[in-house]
């Protein structure tokens, strides 16, 4: 059990100016280092190295000499389950520092942060490393005569780029498949939270991981992303972030070696309440922290409600009353549980959606407003925003941040065409009694994950996949293996 007094010692520590992580070694950065503010009071916490693209280059040619050697790739998948499992066993060991201080760079809330960042790292890289050596090839139902074997190979060097969010959870999803699978990687974080992600490349280190393995870059995505999408060298770009950059990505791909680009994109995902759920209590509790849990940067947050007009107004009196009795602040308080946002410029993000929302006709049911300015940081009010219609920006627009879009439906045709309204397809939701209802609106709605009388609840043993516009590829699960492989077939003569 965690106390207070283990963080607060955690949280006074002074974090050191920060190198790049190159080939099991710190490498100083040769630009003018970036700033990292802490958004739980706007205090500088330290400073990341800025990597320019040479850098970026010397990153990637260090996977590319650990692929080639076969220092790591052409270990036996069982050695290489062995150091994989030491790695989650450190990170699990260092799980409450790695969280503090990834919380003290991302404003991420405790308990959340806890489980989701460093506990879900280790599980990740428990899940690959056992499923390394149980994923073996084929052999094709080929004529008597010939035979058809088919190979899984690491393609080489992956590139993986992360938001800022759920830095670790989300940078073990790619890394724990990647390097399980034989290849070496080259990370890059995202400005506004490298510091849990360098701790992690260092801990593998420690824990036996071979340099050039796992490398890296931080800074600009606009110089260091940029230049680790262009590289001729890096065989598979994996990213989470916004459609925006994942646009840059696919352009820089065609500019350069047409490497394969798997985008984990953002959401604007419909959480359905019909009157006949089981619990219209429970509904609102868990639908309440779909939204707002993480201040709303979840990519899978529940940030479109859909709600049978006969239970409307009771239903949004319910999330009203949880949306006002959350505790929001000090992200490092063990009873907050909305954390700081990201960063200043997320926050005014966040206050002009809402703004715009009200003035399209949405009406502010409570919040829209930044709070707890004195701390110095970042800090916005569970905002609940209703009648919203299809025409307005936030039925559309991902705001990433603690803001519900409430609109009303009368049946369960109208519920399924606003729910598909959107370019987005990443998860939904749907609170019914009515078994065949549930199947036929999971069938019905066109979204990678389709929840029911639940919201979230992240396990690696199943696939995390955007629709339309919200991505391509899965991140968790043995589908995740497949973007970091390719197939090859021997085809014998006998
Ligand atoms: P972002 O696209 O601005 O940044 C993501 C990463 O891309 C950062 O590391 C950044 O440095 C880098 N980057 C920025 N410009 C780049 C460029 N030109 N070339 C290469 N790299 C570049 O997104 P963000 O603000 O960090 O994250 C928020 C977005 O991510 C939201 O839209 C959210 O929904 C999405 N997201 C999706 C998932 C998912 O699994 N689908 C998970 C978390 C977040």
């Amino acid at each position: 059990m965690t106390t207070q007094s283990q963080i607060d010692a955690l949280r006074s520590e002074t974090v050191a100016a920060q190198s790049l992580f190159i080939d099991n070694a710190t490498v100083e950065g040769t630009a003018e280092p970036m700033a990292v503010t802490s958004p739980i009071d706007g205090t500088q916490l330290t400073t990341i190295a800025n990597a320019t693209s040479g850098e970026v280059d010397l990153a990637v040619a260090s996977a590319r000499t650990a692929f080639n050697d076969g220092r790591w790739s052409r270990l036996a998948p069982a050695a290489r389950k062995k150091i994989l499992f030491a790695v989650a066993d450190a990170i699990e060991a260092d799980a409450l520092a790695l969280s503090v201080l990834g919380i003290r760079d991302n404003g991420t809330e405790f308990a959340m942060a806890y489980k989701a960042e460093a506990g879900s790292a280790a599980a990740t890289f428990r899940y690959y490393a056992e499923a390394i050596d149980k994923t073996p090839g084929e052999i094709a139902p080929t004529a008597p005569g010939t035979l058809g074997l088919v190979h899984h190979e690491p393609v080489g060097v992956v590139g993986a780029i992360i938001p800022w969010n759920f830095p670790l959870m989300i940078g073990a999803w790619k890394i724990a498949p990647a390097i399980a699978a034989g290849n070496s990687i080259v990370v890059k974080p995202a400005e506004t939270a490298s510091l849990s992600l360098l701790r992690l490349a260092e801990i593998a280190a420690g824990a036996g991981l071979p340099a050039g393995v796992l490398n890296v870059v931080t800074g600009d995505g606009r110089i260091a992303g940029d230049a680790l999408a262009r590289s001729m060298d890096v065989d598979v770009l994996a990213f989470t972030g916004s459609g925006m950059t994942g646009r840059k990505l696919l352009e820089a791909s065609a500019q350069s070696n047409l490497k394969r680009v798997y985008l984990e994109l953002g959401g604007k995902s419909p959480n359905v309440v019909f009157a006949d759920a089981p619990d219209l209590d429970k509904a609102a509790a868990v639908s309440a922290g779909g939204i707002f849990r993480n201040a709303g940067q979840v990519c899978v947050a529940a940030s479109r409600l859909l709600v049978e007009r006969s239970i409307h107004d009771d239903f949004v009196a319910a999330l009203k009353s949880h949306a006002e009795a959350f505790k929001v602040g000090d992200p490092l308080d063990l009873n907050t549980q909305i954390g700081a946002v990201n960063s200043e410029t997320q926050l005014a993000g966040n206050l002009r959606l809402t703004e715009a929302a009200i003035s399209e006709g949405a009406e502010c049911i409570t919040g829209g407003n930044r709070i707890l300015e004195d701390t110095g940081g970042s800090y916005m009010a569970p905002t609940i925003l209703s009648g919203v219609t299809p025409t307005n920006t936030v039925f559309r627009k991902e705001v990433f941040g603690p803001v519900l879009a409430v609109t009303p439906f009368d049946t369960e045709e109208e519920a399924v065409q606003l729910a598909n309204d959107s370019d987005l397809g990443l998860a939904a939701g749907v609170w019914t009694s009515n078994l065949s209802r549930a199947h036929n609106m999971i069938s019905a709605i066109n979204a990678g994950v389709v929840h029911v009388n639940t919201y979230g609840g992240p396990d690696n043993t199943v696939p995390l996949t955007g629709h339309k516009q919200s991505g391509n590829g899965s991140d968790k699960s043995l589908h995740a293996l497949d973007k970091y492989t390719n197939l090859k077939t021997a085809w014998i003569q006998l």
